[in-house]
């Protein structure tokens, strides 16, 4: 009887991946770097080799439950594809789910990495104990799960829980990766908070400023790390950009509370590792944007507990009972 399961998560600058154990503990991890200059044949022999080695540890195939693979969107999951993946250049429209099944001779299946992740943070992590989260990942984008009863819920064509695109201000200057206004990624992610700290810079430009010190002069230099740090010290207009950042976040998020009444939200990311001052600014903003301000003040704002590897898990999760979809369900 197969007792493994292999996770892969498929990132930019790194291939993450593991051995899970039926009870849902990581036997084995590794990590290598992708080759993405080299074009798609490079790099996607890294991760047919990741999972040969991972096989291989695992005492061969029959040993093996299945590969569950994890990738940032955007992708066809209902048909196993990638439809693209950012900073993976040639890695376009690839039948992944396909080329791994015929390859191993093993069931392959493919899940959006947000998506993922939210079900690792429900099985393994933050949320454990809950079945219904709205899981945020809050770094250079924002990627978010919607978890119904410890299930990804995935809307009709497999495309739900796009949270980062949700606009929050439509008439906002800021243009999304997406091509929208105003979504929330566009504000709130790691490069919109640097531009937004940026243009502040530039309409103040008479201000003294540790953040403007800290780049030298060439605002373009500005990074979150930056501006956390320039706040800790006490740098107004840095400030400034944190709050703001709470604020937009807060009213998103008690958006979505109002829209689906989590049992707990789970915040991950690099942006989230700001902690407490970020953490209360968009509790308080929740308070007054959502409808249930009673209710809403009872929803954790959890952060997330799975840190580098919550891809692996959440990947290998997908042939877990709790988080396999029914036949045909998406
Ligand atoms: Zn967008």
């Amino acid at each position: 009887m197969p007792q493994l399961i292999v996770g892969v998560d498929v990132g930019g600058t790194k291939v993450a991946g593991g051995l899970m154990n039926a009870k849902g503990r990581l036997v084995k991890s590794l990590v290598i770097p992708t080759q993405a200059s080299q074009g798609f044949r490079a790099s996607f022999g890294q991760v047919l080799r990741l999972i040969e080695r991972l096989i291989h540890e695992a005492g061969g195939k029959g040993n093996v439950l299945g590969i569950g693979l994890c990738a940032p969107g955007p992708l066809d999951i209902r048909s196993g594809i990638i439809l693209k993946a950012p900073n993976l250049p040639g890695w376009v429209k690839v039948p992944v789910v396909e080329k791994l099944e015929k390859r191993f001779q093993l069931p392959t299946k493919l899940e959006n990495d947000a998506n993922a992740a939210g079900l690792a943070e429900v099985l393994f992590g933050a949320a454990a104990g809950y079945r219904h989260i709205f899981y945020v990942t809050v770094s250079t984008g924002i990627g978010t799960g919607i978890i119904i009863n410890k299930r990804i819920y995935h809307g009709k064509n497999g495309a739900a829980g796009e949270g980062g695109h949700v606009t929050i201000d439509y008439r906002s200057p800021y243009r999304c990766s997406c091509g929208s206004l105003g979504c929330i990624e566009a504000l709130a992610a790691g490069p919109g908070m640097a531009r937004r700290a940026r243009v502040k810079l530039e309409q103040e430009h008479a201000m003294p400023s540790l953040l403007r010190q800290r780049t030298g002069g060439n605002l373009s230099r500005i990074t979150p790390q930056m501006i956390v740090q320039a706040a800790r010290a006490g740098d107004w207009i840095a400030q400034q950009t944190l709050e703001e950042t709470g604020l937009y976040l807060g009213v998103w998020l008690a958006g979505m509370i109002t829209l689906l009444d989590p049992e707990a939200i789970v915040i991950g990311g690099g942006v989230a590792q700001i902690g407490r001052p970020l953490f209360q600014k968009i509790r308080a903003t929740i308070l007054k944007y959502t409808l249930n301000p009673s209710l809403a003040k009872k929803t954790p704002l959890l952060p997330a507990k799975l840190k580098k590897e919550v891809g692996v898990f959440g990947a290998a999760s997908l042939f877990l009972p709790a988080g396999e979809a029914a036949e045909g369900e998406y």
